[in-house]
């Protein structure tokens, strides 16, 4: 799966040249594993443009409950506004919004009981990659905000090194798929049901390097942040990504 996540960017006018030209370049690529990620805002505004296309339009973060909690959105708005999949633990929302894997845990615990696809961000930063306690990390993020809690067969992974989101430096794709082999594990031995969940890649992939990333078997797909603002780029990516792993 491809999931763009345009984070607190878009406008309604720039958002329908986006739409119009996806749509476009979709005729020709009809890949069948695409999400979106609009702000709330534009969540609508997205979900009409392309309701006659196969694509899922997901929220990038949500609240734990409703009620009482000004600014929040709440899982059962996320359940009238019929989305397909709910991003958390993002980088951006740990750091700038002191987001901890407790809280995460309870995000992770509503999409479950709301029965909504959870897509868990989680990575390690430059100091941690640098002293080898990436996999370290990776297990304790994944313990603490699903093992122990039911285990949706539709969770998906990202794998995000924070020094990788927005920089234009990425890990070795052979690296990442090693990574990604060894989160699958970590799930897998915690899940009643042998679950082994997809794991997708995030942290500036764009066309040049999506396709040695694609070609790495434990790469299932892609998150993907700056290079998803622009249509063009973006189903670039789709048709790469469909030609490695849709043939
Ligand atoms: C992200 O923020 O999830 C991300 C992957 O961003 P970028 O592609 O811009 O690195």
């Amino acid at each position: 799966m491809i999931i763009a996540n345009w984070k607190a960017n878009g406008d309604f006018e720039s958002n329908k040249v986006w739409c119009n030209r996806f749509i476009e370049r979709m005729s020709s690529i009809g890949s069948k594993s695409i999400g979106i990620a609009p702000s709330h805002l534009h969540f609508n505004q997205i979900k009409s443009d392309l309701k006659d296309h196969d694509i899922e339009i997901g929220f990038q973060d949500i609240d734990i409950e409703g009620g009482a909690r000004t600014g929040s959105i709440s899982p059962s708005m996320a359940i009238d506004s019929n989305i397909s999949f709910c991003l958390i633990g993002h980088s951006e929302r740990r750091e700038i919004f002191n987001e901890d894997n407790n809280y995460i845990s309870k995000k992770y615990q509503a999409l479950t009981k709301h029965n909504i696809k959870p897509i868990l961000c989680i990575g390690e930063s430059y100091k941690e990659f640098q002293a080898g306690k990436t996999e370290k990390k990776l297990q304790s993020q994944i313990e603490k905000c699903i093992l122990g809690k039911t285990i949706q067969e539709n969770l998906i992974i990202a794998y995000e090194p924070i020094w990788a989101i927005g920089t234009g430096n990425t890990p070795k794709p052979k690296d990442v798929n090693t990574i990604h082999e060894f989160i699958k594990d970590v799930v897998q031995s915690a899940s009643e049901k042998n679950l082994r969940p997809k794991v997708l890649y995030g942290g500036s992939v764009n066309k040049l390097n999506a396709p040695d990333f694609f070609v790495e078997k434990n790469i299932d797909g892609a998150l993907i942040g700056g290079a998803s603002l622009d249509a063009n780029v973006f189903s670039d990516i789709i048709e790469i990504f469909s030609r490695h792993k849709e043939k």
